[in-house]
């Protein structure tokens, strides 16, 4: 049987070059996706074209039912999952702290880090030989802003970040002896549409000379680093936070 990976914001960027590339490592995908029916489903059709196992499955990380029906709906479909990938995660438009709304903050703190916790707590209660599971391996999508602090631009996005990364290395010490590692991926800056929906649809190529590699990254060498800490290539490695930022 082949391990079963749920990846949260699998319908483009990061999380779509993931989902293809863990089909071809042999894993069955469960593709998330909030909105973009149509995009989610366009990756199953990729992963079942190449031979693949995959499912299209909707949920609003920031919504705990939703995340709990989601959950549910692949333990009945596909099985239990041995393998999490917390990728959903959004940015808002730059500006300065001052100008902050609440709305803004709550928005960004629900996706990237309680939507990532929520979806980590059921996965631990699946995976974890504590409780009658098998083990398994997370990977949390950080960011280099969690060290840069993105300032003028989106502090509140980092922030949430470093909290991606103090979660990472608090749950892997906790779960380290119930078969379950836990990673972090901290891209830098990475060629896909979130940008755009930050209002910044040029930001990667216009920040390329700022970068020690002078380009961005693709989605796709975030996916290797993904793969390589969901496998049993990194198997004494926990709690780590893997920069792939070209040197940024
Ligand atoms: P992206 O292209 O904007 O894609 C984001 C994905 O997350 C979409 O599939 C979106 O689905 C989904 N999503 C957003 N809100 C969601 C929610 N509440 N529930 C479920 N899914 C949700 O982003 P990306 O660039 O691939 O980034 C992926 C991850 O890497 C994020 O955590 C991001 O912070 C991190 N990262 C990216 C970069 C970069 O430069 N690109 C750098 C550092 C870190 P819908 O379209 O249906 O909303």
């Amino acid at each position: 049987m082949k391990p079963l990976v749920l990846i949260t914001g699998a319908s483009r960027g990061i999380g779509a070059a993931t989902a293809l590339l863990a089909a071809r490592a042999g894993y069955a995908v469960a593709v998330n996706y909030r909105a973009n029916s149509l995009a989610a489903d366009e990756v199953v059709r990729q992963i079942r074209a190449q031979g693949g196992t995959a499912m299209a499955v909707q949920a609003d990380v920031t919504d705990e039912a939703q995340v709990l029906a989601m959950f549910a709906h692949i333990d009945a479909k596909l099985g239990r999952i041995s393998a999490l990938v917390n990728n959903a995660g959004v940015v808002d438009v730059a500006c300065r702290v001052e100008a902050m709304s609440v709305a803004r903050l709550q928005r960004q703190f629900a996706t990237n880090v309680i939507g990532s916790m929520v979806c980590a707590r059921e996965a631990v209660l699946r995976m974890s030989t504590r409780h009658g599971g098998a083990g398994g391996a997370i990977v949390n999508l950080s960011s280099v802003a969690a060290t840069l602090g993105s300032a003028g631009q989106y502090v509140d996005y980092a922030a949430s970040k470093g909290a991606i990364d103090t979660f990472t290395v608090g749950l892997a010490r906790e779960v380290a002896d119930e078969g379950i590692r836990v990673n972090a991926v901290r891209p830098g800056v990475i060629d896909t549409e979130i940008h755009a929906s930050g209002g910044q649809p040029e930001r990667a190529q216009q920040l390329a000379a700022h970068i020690p590699m002078r380009r961005p990254g693709s989605a796709q060498e975030v996916a290797n680093t993904v793969l390589f800490l969901l496998s049993g290539a990194s198997s004494y490695t926990t709690g780590a936070i893997v920069d792939v930022g070209g040197g940024r």
